[in-house]
């Protein structure tokens, strides 16, 4: 599989990804996807997708982590 941004080649790994639903930001962690190792680019298929959304609207989070926010202005 190559990336669809830089064309390098994906590695199929577990991964932490980052997700932002409706201004709130979600961090699910070893999450099995392909990483490219040039430009950072992650890819998640269908079926990983949906366990995701269904991790973060069943389940109980396992920690929370502070973000800050900044306008740019
Ligand atoms: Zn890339």
């Amino acid at each position: 599989m190559k990336c669809l941004y830089c064309g390098d080649k994906m590695e199929f790994k577990n991964t932490n990804i980052e997700l932002c639903i409706e201004n709130d930001i979600y961090v699910v962690k070893n999450v099995p996807a392909y990483v490219c190792e040039r430009c950072g680019e992650k890819v998640i298929g269908q079926e990983v997708a949906s366990r995701i959304y269904e991790l973060i609207s069943k389940k109980e989070a396992e920690a929370h982590i502070q973000v800050p926010v900044f306008e740019y202005a």
